[in-house]
C-alpha cells in the first residue's frame, strides 16, 4: 500500500534531525514564515526522541518513504554563510542562498516560469526558487516523484485551493494540477524527479521541461 508523505511527516522527521538538506531547507523556511507550522512543529519537538523511535520504523517501511529513507542517511550540512540581517523580504533560512535580495538572483525564464537553482548540494533533489507573474501558470502536469512547493510571496491556486505565504503544497504521482498565480508569486520548490506534463500537448512539451 502506498502511503503519502504528509506535512506532519516532514515536521516529525525534521524534529528527529532526519531530513536531507533540501527538505530541511523547506521546513526551516516554512517555520520562519508560518506560525501554524511552528505550532505543529513544537508539538512534534515536544514528543521527544523516544516516541519518534517507536513510530518511525513502521512509517519508513511504507513505499512512499523508500526514497526519502535513503536520503535520510545523509547528514544535513551547515548553511554556507552566516546571516548578518539581510533583506527582510528573504526568510532567514534562505539568506545564505539569496545574499543580495531576490531581484539580484540570476533568474532564467522557462515559458511562463522564472527560476533559479539553489546550490543546496543535495544530489537527490532539485532545489529551485520559482516565480510566476499574476495570471500565468505552470502547464498541467503530474509528478514522477514528490514535489514540495512553499509559497514565500504572493499566492497561487490549484485544484486543492489557494496557497499563500507560508503554505506548503506536497504533490506526487497521484496529483495532477496546473498551478496558476493569483498574485505575483515566489516559491521555494523541491522535487526528487522531473515533472510530467499531462495537458493536450503534454507529450510534445515534456522534452522541453527542464525543472
Ligand atoms: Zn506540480
Amino acid at each position: 500500500m502506498k502511503e503519502k508523505i504528509t506535512h506532519d511527516d516532514l515536521l516529525m522527521a525534521y524534529a528527529a534531525g532526519h531530513l536531507p538538506a533540501a527538505l530541511a531547507l523547506v521546513v526551516r523556511t516554512q517555520l520562519a514564515l508560518s506560525a501554524e507550522a511552528r505550532r505543529r512543529y513544537a508539538f512534534f519537538a515536544a514528543l521527544g526522541g523516544a516516541l519518534l523511535e517507536t513510530i518511525e520504523p513502521e512509517a519508513l517501511r511504507a513505499d512512499a518513504w523508500e526514497r526519502l529513507e535513503r536520503a535520510l542517511a545523509r547528514v544535513e550540512p551547515a548553511p554556507p554563510t552566516t546571516d548578518k540581517g539581510g533583506d527582510p523580504r528573504v526568510p532567514p533560512p534562505l539568506r545564505p542562498y539569496v545574499p543580495h535580495g531576490f531581484e539580484q538572483l540570476p533568474w532564467r525564464k522557462y515559458g511562463p516560469l522564472y527560476e533559479v537553482a539553489l546550490p543546496v548540494g543535495d544530489g537527490g533533489f532539485r532545489t529551485r526558487l520559482i516565480r510566476l507573474r499574476a495570471g500565468t501558470g505552470v502547464p498541467r502536469h503530474t509528478h514522477a516523484g514528490y514535489e514540495l512547493t512553499l509559497v514565500i510571496e504572493g499566492s497561487f491556486r490549484d485544484a486543492s485551493g489557494v496557497h499563500r505565504r507560508g503554505d506548503l503544497v506536497i504533490a506526487d504521482a497521484e496529483v495532477e494540477h496546473a498551478p496558476m498565480a493569483e498574485e505575483d508569486c515566489l516559491c521555494l520548490w523541491v522535487a526528487d524527479a522531473p515533472l510530467r506534463l499531462t495537458g493536450p500537448l503534454g507529450w510534445l512539451l515534456n522534452p522541453l521541461v527542464r525543472i
